[in-house]
């Protein structure tokens, strides 16, 4: 079944990141069934080009199913929608201050449903998936992807089940548990949760929507960056900083970019990309100081940043790529500065941030001694999720002693970075 001529999406095929082998998207896909690697969904963005305008009409949902076109669900009848997206960007003037920037931006995706950005990617994969007929599934997860599975999966009536670290935000799995997901907890990191979940899946009709190995979920995050284009009325930020675990948000926002320069609606400037990982778990930042195309695994991961613990990247090689190609770069911040900028922009600004946002933060003077960031470059970093979603952590930001926020800010900006490489 097509939707209405209106609102049909101008998917045309899968195609893969890695050989550009081209799959059917009206069928179920995983990976490359080739070599294995992510598959990309494309759109005729020629013809898109004729029929659409950059912005969105009146009657546009105020939700990331704005661009509802350039998304690839066939059928509205399918859609999972909570409320996904379109999240607020502002500028952080007291903040910026103290840092000596100019142009420094925030987009909060604290007010997303299940409380992070992983909602758009749940959202969009879960729709999919309905429309192909799954009706159970399957994720390992750091925390988020299992609560906004579990949420997008009782919207859909479908059955979930979730492998998580058992040291995860106890909250993140209470929610998971709530919302009625079959939670499975797992010792060690999200890899082993991956092993687990591969072990006991075998003879199941489980659909695996583990990051980057079914094309959907990518999907739903490239809304950010057709957001950010929007909110920025069309001239992109010059750099965007980015907190990275899988890096879904990353490369769904550099693909939305080559998207929309397809299209015509954005010019060839593009932002430099900067991946932020914490010192405890930086396998991309290793890789990319190293200068390789592919990351090793991370022994003994461990940060407060439960997002950011991801000890292999299954899509290293597109994240590194992104970073080279727009001239961006990746650096590693230690959770105590994580703690400070919590504190720090929490009582500067009043925004409470997930510590994956936090390390955005912590990273900006080393972004300035890099000279990537300068005093007037117009600078967006992501808030991926709400603090409210850490307890512990908020426990610690609470409780630190460095209350001024100046003495917090000069504390990071003293170099009080360590660039522990394992
Ligand atoms: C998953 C997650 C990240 C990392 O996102 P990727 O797209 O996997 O790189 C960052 N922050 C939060 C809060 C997350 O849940
Ligand atoms: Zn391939």
């Amino acid at each position: 079944m097509t939707g209405s001529s209106a609102d049909r999406s101008f998917m045309t095929h899968l195609q893969c990141s890695a050989c550009g082998c081209i799959a059917d998207h009206r069928v179920l896909q995983t990976v490359c069934p080739s070599c294995g690697k992510t598959l990309l969904a494309r759109y005729d963005l020629s013809l898109a080009s004729k029929v659409l305008t950059r912005d969105p009409s009146g009657n546009a949902p105020h939700t990331m199913w704005r661009h509802r076109k350039l998304l690839p669900l066939i059928d509205d009848t399918n859609k999972v929608s909570l409320g996904e997206g379109c999240t607020p960007v502002f500028p952080l003037h007291r903040l910026g201050r103290s840092l000596d920037l100019k142009e420094l931006h925030i987009k909060d995706e604290s007010a997303n449903p299940t409380g992070s950005f992983k909602a758009r990617g749940l959202s969009m994969a879960v729709s999919r998936a309905k429309e192909l007929g799954v009706t159970e599934v399957c994720v390992p997860t750091a925390g988020n992807a299992g609560s906004a599975l579990a949420a997008y999966g009782a919207a859909a009536g479908m059955r979930v089940h979730v492998y998580v670290p058992a040291d995860t935000p106890a909250l993140q799995i209470d929610e998971c548990r709530t919302y009625g997901a079959d939670v499975h907890l797992v010792a060690g990191t999200i890899s082993d949760a991956a092993r687990a979940m591969n072990e006991e899946r075998t003879g199941q009709e489980w659909f695996d929507v583990s990051t980057l190995k079914e094309p959907y979920r990518l999907e739903g995050k490239k809304t950010l960056g057709y957001e950010i284009a929007e909110q920025f009325d069309w001239d992109l930020p010059e750099v965007i900083v980015y907190p990275t675990g899988g890096g879904t948000g990353l490369i769904g926002m550099w693909k939305s970019f080559e998207e929309m320069g397809q299209l015509g609606w954005i010019g060839v400037q593009r932002p430099k990309m900067v991946c932020v990982q914490s010192t405890g778990c930086a396998p991309l930042v290793r890789a990319f100081e190293n200068g390789s195309g592919s990351s090793e695994f991370w022994e003994n991961a461990s940060t407060l940043a439960s997002g950011l613990r991801v000890p292999r990247a299954f899509a290293d090689a597109l994240i590194l790529g992104v970073l080279r190609e727009s001239g961006g770069t990746a650096v590693a911040v230690d959770d105590e500065n994580i703690v400070s900028a919590i504190r720090a922009v929490a009582s500067t600004e009043g925004i409470l941030l997930s510590p994956e946002g936090a390390a955005t933060v912590a990273a900006l003077p080393l972004l300035k001694t890099a000279g990537i960031v300068q005093q007037n470059t117009r600078v967006l970093i992501l808030n991926t999720a709400t603090g409210l979603k850490y307890p512990e952590v908020l426990r610690m930001a609470a409780a630190n002693t460095r209350i001024d926020w100046k003495q917090t800010v000069a504390y990071i900006d003293n170099g009080h970075h360590s660039f522990k490489q394992s």
